[in-house]
């Protein structure tokens, strides 16, 4: 067994542990994040039944899209430049950095124009941090209003990171997060919010517990990440 599958099968596992704790009884989508990883990580991930890869940069995420046919569903979860979002939109399926009503205009009109509607998560800078992007909590209403009214976005759920800090202390950032994801369920149409993205290495069991649907892990999966 290869060290990529092992890790996995351990992250799996305490995913559903954290699962058995959580009073929400959600499914659980496994984004394995593989920036600054090579391609043969990605593959191997995906051998081992990874279906959806996280990355960060463009650039990165492009390349790697571009290198084969991997069966898997692309995530961009950096914070994305203007100018870059119509590389972004050609690659990804879903764009969770969804951090400012300008960003999501812009996708709007970079997917329109090649006739696509672009998955979008809104992403929350719940904590306040001044280092982290992220709308802030109290424009919850008025941002959800602004996306429904861009043609070429969905948005399908709400982003965050808690600060890196002791696990125990981040469950009050993913317990208000879960709280502004089901308001934002009641304001667009029935069905279309079904992601709550939250929880990394770090923190991934606590986010489960306070609800989380989808998590993005890299190190626990990959091992710490080489900055070239
Ligand atoms: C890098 C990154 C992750 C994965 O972080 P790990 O601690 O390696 O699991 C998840 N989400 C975002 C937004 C990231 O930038």
């Amino acid at each position: 067994m290869s060290e990529i599958e092992s890790n996995l099968n351990a992250v799996r596992s305490r995913i559903e542990a954290a699962r058995g704790r959580s009073p929400w009884h959600q499914a659980v989508t496994l984004v394995a994040v593989t920036k600054f990883h090579p391609y043969a990580a990605m593959e191997e991930a995906v051998r081992c039944g990874v279906t959806d890869v996280g990355e960060n940069r463009v650039q990165e995420m492009e390349k790697k899209f571009r290198m084969g046919t991997l069966p898997v569903r692309w995530h961009l979860q950096g914070h994305l430049q203007k100018n870059k979002v119509k590389k972004a939109v050609a690659a990804a399926d879903l764009i969770q950095s969804g951090d400012s009503p300008e960003l999501l205009a812009e996708i709007g009109r970079r997917a329109s124009e090649i006739g696509k509607r672009q998955d979008v998560l809104l992403e929350f800078n719940i904590s306040g941090e001044a280092t982290k992007y992220g709308l802030a909590p109290e424009d919850l209403n008025a941002v959800c209003a602004a996306a429904q009214a861009i043609p070429g976005i969905a948005v399908r759920g709400l982003m965050c990171m808690a600060p890196n800090e002791a696990p125990e202390l981040t469950r009050p950032v993913f317990r208000r997060a879960r709280g502004m994801w089901e308001r934002m369920k009641t304001l667009f149409p029935e069905g279309q919010i079904s992601v709550l993205s939250m929880g990394m290495t770090n923190d991934f069991e606590v986010a489960v517990e306070e609800g989380a649907t989808m998590v993005r892990i890299g190190t626990a999966i990959f091992g710490p990440r080489e900055y070239k």
